[in-house]
Formats: C-alpha cells, sequence, structure tokens
C-alpha cells in the first residue's frame, strides 16, 4: 500500500500531556469565564473533525490558551465509514462511530459545553447560546459543518413536506444526526425491492465519493442477504464524478446485476407514504426534453443539495455565494476579521471537503492561532506543497472486503489560493484494478486514527 493512516496521523497516540481540567456545561460558570477573556481565549463552535482537532492540537501546543468547544449533539457520531455500516461489513456496529466528548477534553484540558450557539456578536467578542448564555472570546474558531438545502432544490414544498422526506428517505450525510440510524433501520427491515440513491443534484457537497460508496456497500447488503432488487442511483453527473472510473469498475466486476446508475436525471417528486420517486430521465445532456418516470421504492436516501452551516452566516463574515466562509490567502483566518478562524467543511478553498482535510486545515490554523496569541507570525505557505494532504478512501465490496482511495496534493497558487490536485492510484495489490484488500485494510486504519486523533 502506499499510504495507510499509520503514515497519515503520525500525531495519534502520543502522550497527553495536558493537565486535565474538565468542564460542565454549566451557564453560569461560562459566564463567568466569559468576563475573563481578555488573553489567550480560544472559543470554537463545533465539535466535529475540525473543532475536536483544534482543541486538542492548541492544547498541545499552548497549555496556557484556554480553549472552549461549544457543541450542539451530547454525543459524537462520525460520518466517515457509515457506509460500512450500511454495508453491514464485518464486526462494524454503531458503536464504532461513536465518541464520547467529555473524554478528550478531560484528558487535554479544554472546556466542553453541550449547547447550540444562535448568535455570533464580532465586536463585543461574545457567542450566545441556548442554554450556557453568553461566551467571550480573544479568537473564535468556525467549524460548524454543513446544512442541507431542500428548499433551494424543491422550492414547491413546504415545511411539513421537507421535514417527511428528510425522515422517510435520510440524507445521511450529517454526523450527530440521526439519519444515520435511520438509514440502517430501514435497510434491515426492507423487503425485496429496490433502493434508491439520489446525490446532491448539484454545487459542492460533503465528502464527494460518499453517495457513490453507499451505492457500493448498500448493494453488497442486498447481495448477502439475498433481497432481490437493485440499487438504482439518480444522478445529475452523467457519470463524472469522484473516483468515477474506480467505482464504476468495481459495480460492474462485483455487484453487475444490482447497481444501475443514471447519469441524466432531476428528481422532481418524492411521495413517502406510497414510496415513490418521480424524476426526469435525460438521454444525455444535450436532451432537454427528457421523460417523466415514477419509481417504487422500499429504502430511498435523497442527499439534497448542500449549503454551509447558518453559524457561518450568524458571524457575519465575507462569503461565497453558497455560504461558505472565504480565507485570507492561504491562511485559515476568515477574510474579514483576523480574529476569526474557519476550518472544515465551512471555509472555502479548491480542495475537497473532507475529514481528513478539516484535520489538516485544524492543525495549520491551530499553529496560526498559537502564533497570533503570543504576539508572533506563523507563515500561512509553510510546508506547502503538502504530498497527498488529503487521503479519501471508499469500500466498494464486503466479500472479500476491497477498497479505492484518491489522494490530493495540496500546494498554493500563485493567485493566493489553496488549491489541490487528486490522484486516484492503482495498489501494487490490485492486480491491476484500482481496488484492493490491502486498501480497505487501509482503510480500516484510517478510520481508527482519525478517531484516535480526535478521542485518544
Ligand atoms: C457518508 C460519509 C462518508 C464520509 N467519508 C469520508 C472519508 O472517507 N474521508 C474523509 O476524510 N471524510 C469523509 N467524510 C466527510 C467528513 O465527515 C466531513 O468532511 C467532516 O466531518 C467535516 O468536518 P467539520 O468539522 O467541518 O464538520 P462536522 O464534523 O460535521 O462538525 C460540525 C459540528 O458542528 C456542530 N454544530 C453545527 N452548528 C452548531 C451550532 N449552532 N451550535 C453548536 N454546534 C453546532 C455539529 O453538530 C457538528 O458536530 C464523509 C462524510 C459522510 C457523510
Amino acid at each position: 500500500m502506499a499510504m495507510n493512516r499509520r503514515d497519515t496521523f503520525k500525531l495519534a497516540g502520543v502522550a497527553a500531556a495536558a493537565a486535565a481540567m474538565p468542564s460542565m456545561a454549566v451557564a453560569s460558570e461560562k459566564k463567568a469565564a466569559a468576563k475573563k477573556a481578555g488573553g489567550k481565549s480560544v472559543v470554537i463552535i463545533g465539535g466535529g473533525f475540525g473543532g475536536l482537532t483544534m482543541a486538542k492540537a492548541l492544547k498541545k501546543k499552548d497549555k496556557n490558551i484556554d480553549v472552549t468547544v461549544i457543541e450542539k449533539n451530547n454525543i459524537f457520531m462520525a460520518c466517515p465509514f457509515s457506509n460500512a455500516l450500511l454495508g453491514g461489513l464485518d464486526g462494524v456496529t454503531l458503536s464504532t462511530f461513536v465518541g464520547d466528548y467529555y473524554q478528550p477534553s478531560a484528558k487535554y484540558g479544554y472546556n466542553f459545553v453541550n449547547s447550540e450557539v444562535t448568535a455570533i456578536d464580532r465586536k463585543a467578542k461574545t457567542v450566545s447560546t441556548t442554554t450556557a448564555g453568553d461566551i467571550a472570546y480573544d479568537i473564535l474558531v468556525l467549524s460548524p459543518g454543513i446544512a442541507y438545502d431542500y428548499e433551494k432544490q424543491f422550492p414547491k414544498w413546504d415545511a411539513d413536506k421537507i421535514e417527511q422526506v428528510r425522515q422517510a428517505c435520510p440524507g445521511a450525510l450529517i454526523s450527530g444526526s440521526n439519519e444515520h440510524v435511520a438509514l440502517h433501520r430501514q435497510l434491515e427491515n426492507m423487503d425485496d425491492g429496490n433502493v434508491i440513491i439520489v446525490p446532491p443534484a448539484k454545487g459542492k457537497f460533503r465528502c464527494p465519493p460518499a453517495p457513490y460508496e453507499r451505492t457500493a456497500m448498500i448493494a453488497n447488503y442486498i447481495k448477502n442477504e439475498g433481497i432481490k432488487g437493485k440499487v438504482i442511483v439518480l444522478d445529475t453527473r452523467g457519470g463524472k464524478f469522484a473516483k468515477a472510473k474506480a467505482f464504476k469498475e468495481s459495480w460492474a466486476d462485483i455487484f453487475p446485476d444490482i447497481i444501475e446508475y443514471k447519469g441524466f436525471t432531476n428528481v422532481t417528486d418524492v411521495d413517502p407514504v406510497a414510496k415513490t420517486i418521480t424524476y426526469t430521465e435525460f438521454k444525455d445532456a444535450d436532451d432537454e426534453k427528457g421523460v417523466s418516470k415514477t419509481e417504487k421504492y422500499e429504502v430511498c436516501s435523497l442527499i439534497p443539495i448542500n449549503k454551509c452551516s447558518p453559524v457561518i452566516a450568524m458571524a457575519g463574515v465575507e462569503v461565497n455565494a453558497s455560504g461558505y466562509g472565504l480565507m485570507d490567502g492561504y491562511s485559515f483566518r476568515s477574510k474579514t476579521d483576523s480574529n476569526v478562524y474557519i476550518i472544515g467543511d465551512a471555509v472555502t478553498h479548491a480542495i475537497p471537503p473532507s475529514g481528513q482535510t478539516a484535520i489538516w486545515g485544524a492543525h495549520r490554523a491551530a499553529g496560526q492561532i498559537v502564533a497570533q496569541l503570543n504576539g508572533k507570525v506563523d507563515d500561512p505557505k509553510a510546508g506547502l506543497p503538502a504530498k497527498a494532504a488529503n487521503v479519501c478512501f471508499s469500500m466498494v465490496g464486503g466479500k472479500p472486503e476491497e477498497a479505492i482511495m484518491v489522494t490530493h496534493t495540496f500546494s498554493a497558487d500563485k493567485s493566493g489560493k489553496l488549491k489541490g490536485k487528486g490522484n486516484v492510484p492503482k495498489p501494487k495489490d490490485g492486480n491491476g484494478k484500482f481496488r484492493s484488500k490491502g486498501t480497505a485494510k487501509a482503510t480500516r486504519e484510517w478510520f481508527a486514527g482519525v478517531m484516535r486523533e480526535m478521542f485518544a
């Protein structure tokens, strides 16, 4: 294998150095902490891949920084590798994905506040929460991830209809929600029939290979359970999606009678009671008319268009057309405010949004923040180009377990932007194919590594 998680995450497993000073979400305590700010206080919104990596990295670099993570969920649930749960891969259970927020906060000595952020006042340098009052900061880090944009995709649907479809056809792209559990249960309870997967219809979205990995993993489940049915993908991308060649090769080799990919479709309606989905199917990119079809489904995962989490708008920083935060050059500092950093899926750059990128960005931003708080300057271009800074694995088969991968090298371009260049390698143990057992092993190791990065 060219790369495994041990190469990428040397930091994981390093013994904790910081003194343990756990903190529970008590409003009065937090208000007192708010008054204290005015020195080295960092507040992080979002306890996901970016936020948890940042909190630990800051405390490891400078234990005198007062670090607080504010997270609305009381339990962590990882998205990466969750398609393996749907696929029924050996030994993969719900607890594989769950993390306890209080353990790393106690071990590394940062505060964990279980509350939802409702407003940000950049002038007063405070963050308002639903249950923990206002919290003051010197530096604010935003890592709130994404939200769904059903409204943009289906402008005729009212709030009730959106909620019905959200529950009936889980997108399962947002961590900490019940969607992964719901989709898993639906598969476990399904009769013979079809599973329909709808990748986001357009725009940038979280983990671009995820819908196609889900396709393979659900096909694996259907095959192993002897379910009479297909996995039908209703896509808009005409076959041009992340790791497309590698996915298509494995789909054709392993699940030729199960996966049916339709590349030129437009979903127009879902009836969650009748369990039908209506879409227009076009012959190709030039076909403007298309044919309307209605298909019955047993299980449907409709992944809506993504938009940025509303937390970025609360901060009032400059954003792009989809609401993602703009950063200052190569740094992860907001373009608008030198005391605000944006990391993870919520920031714009020309590299794919992923957990691995969120971790990479969090480490870079942590270096800049520690320097800033100590009156120094950290070169945001240092270490670029970074080779294979993003490694994204996708499971494509269960028996035997096989996976494919894409790597990205990150560099600084002349116009002052961070960009990524992708490569989908054929592994040495793949016998000329994109997939291999070694890559599947690396997938499991990578996932265990990122969980250690955040929780161990
Ligand atoms: C099915 C699937 C497979 C994936 N596979 C991979 C993979 O193989 N490799 C990879 O690198 N990445 C993968 N990803 C992508 C990865 O999960 C995301 O890119 C990563 O989680 C982004 O980190 P983040 O910190 O930006 O957001 P998140 O991890 O989503 O964290 C954001 C946090 O902010 C919290 N939050 C939001 N709003 C508020 C508020 N108002 N108040 C308080 N808290 C708030 C949320 O509850 C959440 O916990 C996958 C994703 C999916 C869905």
